[in-house]
């Protein structure tokens, strides 16, 4: 049972950190049984859908039994839109964050990115998918602690053949994130807020889409949480991507467009009222 749960987390790491350096990871198999249809929650924005999550479901081996962590989870999410997943703690948010990102494969169901399914794709697939159009930023920032602040906004644009100067782009996007008096600090010299910045900044610096956030309050102290969540939505204004962020914080839901509610691996509610800022 220990084993079964190292070895998934262990996969898991591994993705993650193909993620980083969108380098192959593993393949995991999918394993398509029934799926279970939950309910369709269409976005309220207008413009077209970015992403397209049809009945995903995600259950593990855990022991000789199989958990379901994800019961049919589907939604729409319009290009520019900042929504919020929220839930408890161990509600699946992580899971599906790992499964929308292309870092993870749902047991049964697809998603479909500008209309094209990621979830049958090779790894060598995906990690292109995920270099030209998703950003991922965690809880626990991930930033390389020799490196500083501009070498880690750098490091995705060496790894994926970008054009232009990497020093130039990391420069302009620690600027935009407010941190040009910090390019030469590295992660040790800088506070929570800071870091968290900085690994936005790295998200941002392929260009993507969609950027994915897991938890990017989780490890800070309300006002810094609240500053990042401040970023998040003028970057949302000023850079017209999608922004997805999980939490289990309500607080976060207030700067969204909307909330999607996940209970124990099902969409519990939609909210838009309590979800979208006034303008
Ligand atoms: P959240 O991010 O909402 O806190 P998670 O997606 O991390 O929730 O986890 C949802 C549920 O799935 C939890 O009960 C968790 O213990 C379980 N779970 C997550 N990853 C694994 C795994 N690799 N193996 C077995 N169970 C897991
Ligand atoms: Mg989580």
């Amino acid at each position: 049972m220990i084993l079964e749960f190292n070895k998934n987390a262990f996969i898991l790491l591994k993705r993650i950190i193909a993620f980083i350096f969108n380098k192959q990871g593993t393949t995991v198999t999918m394993d398509d049984t029934t799926t279970i249809q939950g309910p369709t929650i269409l976005p309220s924005a207008k413009g077209s859908v970015i992403m397209d999550v049809r009945a995903i479901t995600k259950s593990l081996p855990l022991g000789r039994e199989r958990i379901d962590i994800l019961k049919g989870i589907s939604f729409q999410i319009m290009s520019g839109e900042f929504v919020s997943i929220i839930g408890p703690s161990g509600s699946g948010k992580s899971t599906l964050l790992g499964i929308i990102a292309g870092l993870d494969n749902p047991t049964s169901g697809q998603v479909l990115i500008d209309d094209v399914n990621i979830t049958k794709m090779s790894e060598g697939q995906l990690a292109a998918v995920r270099n030209s159009k998703i950003g991922m930023v965690f809880q626990a920032y991930n930033l390389i602690p020799t490196l500083t602040a501009q070498e880690n906004v750098e490091v995705p644009l060496y790894v994926g053949r970008h054009k232009g100067s990497p020093s130039a782009r990391a420069r302009e996007l620690l600027e935009l994130v407010g941190l040009s008096h910090r390019l030469g600090h590295r992660p040790s010299q800088l506070s929570g807020g800071e870091q968290q910045r900085v690994a936005i900044a790295r998200a941002l610096s392929t260009d993507p889409a969609i950027v994915i956030a897991d938890e990017p309050t989780g490890n800070l102290d309300a006002k810094n949480g609240e500053n990042v969540l401040e970023l998040i939505a003028s970057l949302r204004e000023r850079t017209g991507k999608t922004f997805i962020i999980a939490t289990h914080d309500p607080a976060v839901a207030s700067h969204a467009d909307r909330a999607i509610r996940i209970v124990d691996g099902l969409i519990a509610s939609i909210d838009t009222s309590e979800g979208r800022r006034q303008p």
